[in-house]
């Protein structure tokens, strides 16, 4: 078989991803796993995982260096564009992507009444498109994690950030007041790699495919 290389992020989809590679009958070498190794062998010789950042597996895809990538939709819109397929909705690593502010500004605050925001995220791109939509004009300060923090200091009224289950917006008085986008991650393709590598790669969405419904 032609070998295929797969672009995974460590954490959130890494854990996702596994049980899925595991029941397509690719295991991982866990010993590499465990290990500061961003290159890891599986079960099966012609396949290997490389490990990078979330941000960076549109960037691996799209340039070939991984024939396959997973990637959440929220990555996907911001960087994603020219270049890749976006194959299979693994439908895993589920959340949304929201607006969220302070308790006590939501209580007298409607969104139908917005004209110009100052948002904190790390979605500008994302966050610009949705209220440019609206007409909503946005000074957007760009951040690369704790979000939350933002509006409790005054950097901003608002955030635009991924919410999953709610407990880190409640844990800091922060209530979501309108909904941009839900999210999963996405199994993508180089689009070389689909004229190249056409078999292996369609073997491989279709593994993932059914692993990812069962
Ligand atoms: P890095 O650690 O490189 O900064 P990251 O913090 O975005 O990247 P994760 O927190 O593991 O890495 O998130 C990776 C992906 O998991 C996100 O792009 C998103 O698609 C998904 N995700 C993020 N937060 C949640 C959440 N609360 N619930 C479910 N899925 C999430
Ligand atoms: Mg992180």
């Amino acid at each position: 078989m032609q070998p295929l290389t797969i672009a995974l992020s460590k954490g959130r989809i890494l854990e996702e991803t596994l049980p899925l590679l595991v029941r397509a009958g690719i295991e991982p070498e866990r010993s590499q796993l465990d290990s500061r190794r961003l290159i890891i062998d599986t079960s099966r010789p012609d396949v290997k995982l490389v490990i990078i950042r979330a941000a960076d597996v549109p960037t691996y895809v799209k340039y070939g260096a991984a024939d396959l990538g997973v990637a959440g939709k929220d990555v996907l819109m911001e960087y994603g564009g020219d270049g890749l397929y976006e194959l299979l909705d693994l439908k895993i690593a589920v959340c949304r992507l929201m607006v969220a502010e302070p308790a006590g500004l939501a209580e007298r605050d409607d969104p139908r009444d917005w004209t110009r925001l100052r948002i904190a995220t790390k979605y500008p791109m994302t966050t610009r498109r949705h209220f440019a939509d609206k007409g909503i004009q946005t000074d957007i300060i760009k951040l690369y994690g704790s979000m939350e923090l933002a509006p409790l200091v005054g950097l901003c009224d608002r955030i635009v950030d991924l919410v999953g289950t709610g407990k880190t917006l409640k844990a800091n008085g922060l209530v979501e007041v309108e909904h941009i986008a839900d999210i999963s991650a996405w199994l993508v393709a180089n689009r070389a790699s689909m004229k190249m590598k056409h078999a292996p790669l369609k073997d491989m969405a279709q593994r993932l495919g059914s692993a990812a419904q069962g």
